[in-house]
């Protein structure tokens, strides 16, 4: 089982909507957030492109945080979701430094957080918060050993990227392009 996101960049207005859902369902203190909208633009004037990409941790097969992680707070779960232990965190932020995604915040409470793609939903069998919000339904999320998920399916669809592939970790969320 490997979990896996994509993210239509096509289809998303940047309302938000996965933000604050996160926030809620994952009580992220205030002025923290497990994803976030990036804006960006392409190309040169008068040819400009704008980018909106919902953006969070993406669950990479090769994390330089869970390598770096002394103390093994930091490690994979089942279908590859990079989890951290808040017992086992010492808040050190080793972890943090090493992330080139930025996808790591230190919660108030001494740990570090970061987006779980919902763990604890999908062993309920629910959806990501942040997917299941979606107005425009542009998160796709799901098994990609699964060729019947909604992920596996919407990539063999349609082109994609993924982010700083150069850093060679891996990651796991895709975007459409
Ligand atoms: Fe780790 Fe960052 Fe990759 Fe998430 S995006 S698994 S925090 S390196
Ligand atoms: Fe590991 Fe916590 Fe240090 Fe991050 S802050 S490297 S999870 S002990
Ligand atoms: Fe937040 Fe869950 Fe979406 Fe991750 S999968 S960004 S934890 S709502």
């Amino acid at each position: 089982m490997r979990y896996a996101m994509a993210i239509d960049t096509k289809k998303c207005v940047g309302c938000s909507d996965c933000v604050v859902a996160c926030q809620t369902e994952n009580n992220v203190p205030i002025g923290y957030c497990r994803d976030w909208i990036v804006e960006s633009t392409d190309g040169t004037y008068p040819q400009l492109e704008l980018e909106l990409r919902s953006e969070r941790c993406n669950h990479c097969k090769n994390s330089p945080c869970v390598r770096c992680c002394p103390t093994g707070a930091s490690h994979y779960e089942q279908g590859g979701i990079v989890m951290v232990d808040h017992e086992e965190c010492i808040g050190c932020g080793a972890c943090i430094a090493s992330c080139p995604y930025d996808a790591r915040y230190p919660h108030p409470d001494g740990y570090v957080d970061k987006c779980t793609f919902c763990q604890h939903r999908l062993l309920s069998g629910l959806k990501p918060a942040c997917v299941s919000v979606c107005p425009t339904k542009c998160l796709y999320f799901g098994d990609l050993d699964d060729p019947n998920s909604d992920v596996s399916k919407i990539l063999k669809k349609r082109k994609w990227k993924r982010l700083i592939p150069e850093a060679g970790t891996d990651p796991q969320l895709y975007f459409l392009i």
